[in-house]
This record gives structure tokens, C-alpha cells and sequence, in this order.
């Protein structure tokens, strides 16, 4: 990452920690910080947050929770940084040495979100993993240096696979976040489950969660 876009992205978290500027505008700060990181993928890194950080419906109830939100988002950017620059270090020796290929797998943060076994998170932003982003990162920062855990390679959780029908095949999925362990036996790119019952908007605006920063038991993206 450039030394620009990084300066950028610490003034936007700057913007969310500023308690003068309207809650609205740090708000949105937040959502600027996701479009540089965010593991899960922009919507479904929001709605982890709205979560982990009991960010409440109205943001007046509780102005403090966009801090904590973006604190956790930096505490995980951080690391991802110190691995990414680590990575790009070894590709710089690699290539002076002559190996030019893309190493494979690649790295976790150059997969696509809608392209790859966490293509759920991007159709249902309500499926990513439970974990803590830090936790998250650290865990695929340890598969990329050939750690070998346990269970689901995105959660952990061990134990039975989730068979979802494709309509013509069947993929075998995390029965908690979703992560295709195989691919659709047809190679072509297209949803592992069924998009969210909420729209975006609703999430945004935290139709889930109430002023307590509880979940909202009428809703269901409050479910994890
Ligand atoms: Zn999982
Ligand atoms: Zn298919």
C-alpha cells in the first residue's frame, strides 16, 4: 500500500474517533475505512461490527460503538499490513532470484470476494465468520504460512458440512459461515446461497440491532 492511501485511511479513523463532527459523518468515515479493509468483504465487514461492537440502530444511543467498530478494524488492518509487506519483500528477493510466478495459492487479500469459496459473504452479508477480524487475520496468516487447523479454513467450526444444491450440482459449505470447502462441480462462477432476506440498506441503517446495542429479535440479521 502506497504511503499516501495509508495516511488516508488513518485520517478516516481520525474522522470516526473526532467527537465534533456529526454522528452521520463519522458514520460514514467508517464505511470509507472498509473500502481500503475489509476482510469479509465491504458489506458483511460492516455488519460484523454492527455486532461486535453493539453499534445500536440510532447512533446517539451509543456514539462510542463507532470507535470500538473502527478500532477493531485497525487492530486487524495492522496485522494484514506487517503480513502483506512481508509478502511483497518475498516476491521482490523471489523475482531478483528469477521466480516470477504468482505463487499458489495467493495470498488470502488478493482473493475475490465473489470468485472464490467465500463467495457467500458477498451474496449474504450476514454468513461471514463469528470471529473477531484480528482472529481472522491471524488465522489466515497462519494457513499462508503453511499452518494445518482444524475445521473450516475461514471459522474453524469442525464437524458437518452444510450440502447446498446449485440447482444442477451440489456444494459443500460451512454450516456456520458458508465457505465453499469445494467448488461447484460446473467450474462456473455463480451464488453458493441464497442472497440475504434484508437488503444493504437495511443493514446499513441497522434494522437489526436495537438502541441497546442488542440485537433486534424481530430482524432476522441479528442472527449470529
Ligand atoms: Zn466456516
Ligand atoms: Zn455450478
Amino acid at each position: 500500500m502506497e504511503f499516501t492511501e495509508r495516511a488516508a485511511s488513518l485520517a478516516h479513523r481520525a474522522r470516526v474517533h473526532d467527537a465534533r463532527l456529526p454522528l452521520h459523518r463519522r458514520h460514514i468515515a467508517l464505511r470509507t475505512c472498509l473500502t481500503v479493509f475489509a476482510p469479509y468483504g465491504l458489506r458483511a465487514t460492516y455488519h460484523h461490527p454492527t455486532l461486535s461492537a453493539r453499534i445500536p440502530r440510532h447512533l446517539r444511543a451509543d456514539p462510542e460503538a463507532l470507535v470500538r467498530a473502527v478500532e477493531e478494524l485497525h487492530e486487524a488492518r495492522v496485522l494484514w499490513l506487517a503480513r502483506a509487506e512481508e509478502y511483497a519483500a518475498q516476491r521482490r528477493a523471489g523475482k531478483r532470484s528469477g521466480r516470477r510466478a504468482v505463487p499458489n495459492p495467493r495470498p488470502w487479500w488478493m482473493r475475490s470476494p465473489w470468485d472464490g469459496p467465500a463467495r457467500a459473504w458477498y451474496d449474504d452479508p450476514l454468513r461471514h465468520p463469528p470471529l473477531r477480524l484480528t482472529e481472522y487475520v491471524r488465522r489466515q496468516n497462519a494457513l499462508l504460512d503453511g499452518a494445518e487447523l482444524p475445521g473450516c479454513p475461514a471459522c474453524g467450526k469442525e464437524g458437518q458440512l452444510e450440502p447446498n444444491s446449485t440447482g444442477h450440482g451440489r456444494v459443500e459449505l460451512c454450516g456456520r459461515c458458508a465457505w465453499a470447502r469445494a467448488p461447484c462441480p460446473c467450474g462456473r462462477r455463480h451464488p453458493s446461497v441464497r442472497e440475504a432476506a434484508c437488503s444493504w440498506q437495511a443493514i446499513w441503517r441497522r434494522a437489526h440491532m436495537g438502541d441497546d446495542g442488542m440485537p433486534n429479535p424481530h430482524r432476522p440479521a441479528g442472527r449470529r
